[in-house]
């Protein structure tokens, strides 16, 4: 369909290559995390840059995103990062996901569709070290469960954990690291050798070099995303994601007047306000307090209430126009908008608001 409205995420892949050679060294395998449409960024075409900058495999959330991946003619090594959900045993391992174990019924399951095709799977086994989301609890039941894994005809290729606050807690998280290699050395005493460690996030694998193991697993850190409390920025990461969109409408609005839904923004001289078409339909949050964007390398307000297709900005007494570009997130100029700006104004994170943009919004790639 041809498109008339303005609005578009760009993403920059020479960015995205950048952060993966930011991420990666020559003794260190990369996993680029593309669940949920590569954070908002596109799966395939990230995944696509990040291994021609050296990713040697992808991670996925859902089965489905792996076998998207497939579709779109995408061979490298896909680790889906649950176990494969009951029912989709069969078209994963047809699409050649590399399955994640961390309960009997998962390798019962995994066993049974594996069998028919005679070729040996390869699995990668799961523990919960302290986020107690999904893996194997407690993890120093490991080595008898990497047992039942050989027991059930798979093979034992990968071990892994995940860390809750790598951003924040060095600390929990080496001590996590810990149990996590104590786990592993009673795997390998136990006659099991798999050969890929792997532990952790773009948090870790920017600041504790000593996580980094066999394989990092960055996901917000591939996009320039902010793992957390300036350490992305700090590292040289670069944003990939830009999100502009061009001036609708402008009108001179007197003093006194209000401004969108509820009247909440009461002008207290005249000024020209220009409605700009993006809303929070296409995730720019309704919920954004004291929010700028950009127009003419400026800084203006947005203003009142930010409705389902549009937005209002104030733009004082400047000679703003219709077809002016306007950016939401990221530079224009001089001036930056980062995506954690955004964010903190709306009360979350950047992974939020890039995955969170709409899928009316097309994606356009330069790099
Ligand atoms: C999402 C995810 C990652 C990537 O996390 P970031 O903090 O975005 O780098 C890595 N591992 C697992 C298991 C995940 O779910």
């Amino acid at each position: 369909m041809r498109r008339f409205r303005p609005t578009v995420v760009e993403v920059d892949l020479d960015a995205v290559r950048h952060n993966v050679r930011l991420l990666s060294n020559p003794d260190v395998e990369l996993l680029a995390v593309v669940k949920a449409d590569g954070y908002g960024h596109g799966a395939a075409e990230v995944a696509r840059a990040a291994l021609a900058a050296g990713a040697t495999g992808l991670g996925v959330a859902l089965v489905e995103e792996g076998v998207e991946l497939r579709d779109l003619g995408i061979d490298a090594p896909v680790l889906v990062l649950t176990e494969f959900p009951p029912g989709s045993e069969k078209e994963a391992l047809a699409a050649g996901l590399t399955p994640t174990l961390y309960t009997e019924e998962g390798i019962a399951a995994l066993s049974e569709a594996a069998s028919p095709t005679g070729r040996p799977v390869g699995v990668h086994l799961k523990l919960d070290t302290g986020m107690h989301r999904v893996g194997l609890w407690p993890p120093e039941d490991a080595p008898a469960f990497a047992q039942k894994i050989v027991e059930a005809g798979l093979l034992p290729e990968g071990l892994w954990t995940h860390f809750p606050d790598s951003e924040q807690d060095a600390a929990g998280t080496l001590e996590q690291l810990e149990r996590f290699l104590s786990c592993h050395d009673l795997v390998s005493a136990a006659g099991i050798r798999p050969r890929t460690l792997h532990a952790a996030n773009s948090g870790a694998t920017i600041r504790l070099p000593e996580t980094r193991l066999d394989l990092v697993r960055p996901g917000a850190a591939l996009y320039g995303l902010d793992p957390g409390a300036g350490i992305g920025p700090a590292f040289g990461l670069r944003p990939a994601l830009t999100l502009r969109s061009a001036v609708a409408m402008t009108k001179r609005v007197p003093a006194r007047e209000r401004l969108s839904y509820g009247g909440r923004y009461e002008l207290e001289r005249e000024t020209t306000v220009a409605t700009i078409p993006i809303g929070y339909e296409d995730g720019y949050p309704r919920a954004t307090v004291a929010a700028d964007v950009l127009i003419r390398g400026r800084r203006y307000p947005v203003a009142g209430t930010i409705t389902m297709d549009q937005l209002l900005v104030d733009c004082g007494d400047d000679p703003i126009a219709p077809g002016d570009e306007v950016v939401l997130i990221g530079a224009q100029g001089d001036e930056r908008i980062p995506i954690e700006e955004v964010a903190s104004r709306a009360g979350t994170i950047g992974r939020e608001i890039a995955t969170g943009i709409g899928e009316r919004v097309p994606r356009e790639y330069i790099g």
